[in-house]
């Protein structure tokens, strides 16, 4: 039986703060009905990165040469700028919605199911944030986002594995080749008390050059994985 307080929030006061505050679109600030971050118009305009499409194998090539034991690379969807994902990421990132990760994982999660069969036999490793940055952030949005993809397929999400040993400066100004030196060594992979299931994949918000991700999956020794995997929300395009 639920308690009285929580039907008391769901029937009487959650109602109340939507009349009050209803919620609008994160992408287009229209008012919207239900629980939703992006109207439906706004989620419709979002790109959806097909399979095996031009695209995908551009990535996939690119990534394939940044680390050539990657079994696969996939990123659920295109980023491109003011388009409505790249407002649920900034939301993510700087406007303290961590619960918008858990949305964008678990989005991301039912593609990964059905292509790759993602399941409770996998690892989900989340590209670590330095110390410090995620103390500023209050979270790792990386983690969050894995923590998503684990509610649709079952993966379990192992957060502490690697840890990043330097906070690398922003890579946005940065040439391919300036971020590729940038993250080189920035990561360790530290072995878990528990067992880790050796189908890896690391799980991040958005590829640009892959050099951060592909960094990262480098820093797990092959003698731990039987397939290693590079898997985000988004590629910017
Ligand atoms: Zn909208």
């Amino acid at each position: 039986m639920q308690k009285i307080s929580t039907l008391l929030y769901r029937h009487l006061i959650e109602p109340f703060i939507d009349f009050v505050y209803p919620p609008v679109c994160l992408a287009c600030a229209s008012v919207m009905s239900g629980k939703r971050f992006v109207c439906r118009e706004c989620e419709s305009n979002i790109r959806i990165l097909r399979f095996d499409s031009g695209v995908h194998s551009e990535l996939r090539t690119h990534c394939f040469t940044l680390n050539p034991l990657l079994t696969d690379v996939y990123a659920g969807f295109l980023f491109e700028q003011g388009d409505a994902l790249q407002h649920l990421i900034h939301a993510l990132k700087y406007s303290n919605l961590d619960s918008v990760g858990i949305y964008l994982g678990m989005e991301l999660g039912h593609r990964l199911r059905h292509h790759y069969g993602v399941n409770q036999t996998w690892s989900l490793v989340p590209v670590p944030l330095h110390t410090v940055k995620k103390r500023e952030r209050g979270y790792n949005q990386a983690e969050r986002i894995a923590i998503g993809i684990a509610k649709s397929t079952g993966a379990i999400v192992y957060p502490g594995v690697v840890k990043r040993l330097r906070n690398t400066i922003s890579q946005t100004t940065l040439s391919l080749d300036q971020r590729r030196r940038n993250v080189a060594g920035a990561f360790l992979f530290q072995q878990p008390k528990q067992h880790i299931l050796p189908k890896i994949a690391i799980v991040d918000d958005v590829i640009t050059t892959g050099s951060t991700i592909a960094e990262c999956a480098s820093s797990i020794p092959p003698a731990v994985y039987t397939e290693l995997y590079l898997f985000s929300v988004a590629y910017a395009v």
